[in-house]
Parts: structure tokens; C-alpha cells; sequence
């Protein structure tokens, strides 16, 4: 199950702290690190670090961008130094913990713990692509842990509620939580085709200004963010949406009038 759990770190610099990471990694169990491009990777440094976590390393996925290392998931946490940068559904690392393996054990599910650059963290953008944000609740006046460390953090956590979960298995069968299981669920990826749907549509019926856009998309992806959207219900949303264009475009349309 801790293999449906992937570690996503963008644009890290030192290679130092991506050995960093893949160590604390394995040493909590988790195996399935993705690197949006890195500053400086493969490297020495980072071998050396990661210190016999190597098929860590080995295994590791670059890509490009923070879209293609989400392709496939159906949750996404992304973590901050500052408390709140952006207003959004805050989770501390024990309940980052309880949700991710909650996710992971369901069929399909898929979990990304998103961790940003050293010096900057991640941007507002990349922040609205997660459905939680996490904090790890340090000092305030000295908030920001090294990246390998906030790693270590979350992976613990993780493992807690993982050895805490197969306990309870053990004793009892497993019951399903979730109304509609992960696997009828929409992707990350099929989020944000629909995003781009929703907002070009809001466009050309001019409810979004794109000269003013008033964190509008922000608040729409907070809300689906929410919603756990199941598949069928994104064919809905999608269907809606491409008839609303064929009225606004005054093509011909399902409405008879
Ligand atoms: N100056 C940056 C700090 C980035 S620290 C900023 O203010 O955002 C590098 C990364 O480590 C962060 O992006 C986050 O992924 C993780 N991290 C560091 N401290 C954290 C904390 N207290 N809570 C959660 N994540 C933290």
C-alpha cells in the first residue's frame, strides 16, 4: 500500500538534500520519489546522502513538470513552512499521515506529499494543485526545516498510521470508508482538463474577466477540490460545460427552443 504513495519534490538545488529525502524515504517504507526538474541530479552528492537507499535513487522518476508528476492521483498534499500562505483545507502531519494511507489503501488510490524548493517553497500556483495543504507546526520565528528533514517528518507520519492501520486490519475486516471508492474517482491529470474546460468556458460567456479574473478558478478548484469528483460526475460537469460553449457559440444544441 505505501507503494501508492509517492514524495514529489520541485525544482530541489542540492542534490545533497534529494539523497536526503530518499533516505528518510526508505527508512519509513516508502520507495517512490519524483523529481520535477531538479537543479543538479544524478550526483555524487546525492548518492552519498541517500547512504544505502541507491534503488531509491535508482527508481526515482524526472520530469519536467508538477502536471506530470501528478498524472494518476487522487490526492494531492502539498506542504509549506508558512502556516498559511494561501486559504485552504490545513492539515498537520499526524492527519497527513491518517489521510494519505486512508487513500492509499483504497483501490486506485494514488498519493502524491508535495515538497518544494529550498529557497522558495512551492508558488501559490502549484499550492492550488493540492487538495490539502500540510504544516508541520514548528516555531514561528523560525518555521522553515531542511527539506530532507520535512521529508523524514511526513514519512514517519505516514508509517505511524500505516503500522496503526494494518493493526486494525489484522483484528477486523476491512470496511470501506469512502462512498464512491478511489478508483471511480477523476485523476489529477483529468482535473485539470477540466479546469482549462471550466475556465475557457466562463471566458466566452463572459463570466470571467481574464483582465480581472478575481481569484475566481482559485475559489472553483478549492470548491472541486472538495468534491471528490467520481468519474461519471466529471463526464456531467463536462458534458455541461461543452453545450453551455455550443449555446454561447450559437451552434446547434441539445436545447430544442
Ligand atoms: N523559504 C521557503 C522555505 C522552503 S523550505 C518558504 O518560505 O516557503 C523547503 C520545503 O521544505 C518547503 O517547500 C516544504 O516542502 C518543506 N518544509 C520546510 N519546513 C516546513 C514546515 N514547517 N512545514 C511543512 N513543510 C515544510
Amino acid at each position: 500500500m505505501l507503494q501508492n504513495i509517492r514524495v514529489v519534490l520541485v525544482n530541489t538545488s542540492h542534490p545533497g538534500n534529494i539523497g536526503g529525502a530518499a533516505r528518510a524515504m526508505k527508512n519509513m517504507g516508502l520507495s517512490r520519489l519524483v523529481l520535477v526538474d531538479p537543479l543538479d541530479f544524478p550526483s555524487h552528492e546525492a548518492s552519498a546522502r541517500a547512504s544505502g537507499a541507491d534503488d531509491v535513487l535508482e527508481n526515482v522518476q524526472v520530469v519536467a513538470t508538477l502536471e506530470e508528476a501528478l498524472v494518476g492521483t487522487t490526492m494531492v498534499l502539498g506542504t509549506s513552512a508558512r502556516e498559511r500562505r494561501i486559504p485552504w483545507p490545513l492539515l498537520d502531519p499526524r492527519e497527513c499521515g491518517s489521510k494519505s494511507v486512508e487513500e492509499a489503501a483504497q483501490v486506485g488510490g494514488e498519493v502524491a506529499l508535495v515538497f518544494g524548493r529550498e529557497h522558495a517553497g512551492l508558488t501559490n500556483e502549484e499550492l492550488q494543485r493540492c487538495h490539502f495543504h500540510v504544516h508541520i507546526p514548528s516555531n514561528p520565528d523560525f518555521s522553515s526545516l531542511n527539506l530532507g528533514a520535512a521529508v523524514q517528518v511526513l514519512a514517519y507520519e505516514v508509517r505511524m498510521a500505516w503500522l496503526a492501520a494494518e493493526g486494525q486490519a489484522s483484528k477486523t475486516e476491512k470496511v470501506e470508508v469512502a462512498s464512491v471508492k478511489s478508483a471511480e474517482l477523476s485523476t489529477s491529470d483529468e482535473m485539470e482538463r477540466f479546469y482549462d474546460h471550466l475556465e475557457s468556458t466562463l471566458v466566452e460567456i463572459g463570466f470571467l474577466d481574464p483582465q480581472s479574473p478575481r481569484h475566481l478558478m482559485a475559489r472553483l478548484r478549492r470548491l472541486y477540490g472538495r468534491s471528490s469528483v467520481a468519474k461519471a460526475e466529471m463526464n456531467i460537469l463536462r458534458g455541461i460545460l461543452t453545450e453551455t460553449q455550443k449555446v454561447a457559440r450559437g451552434e446547434p444544441h441539445k436545447r430544442k427552443d
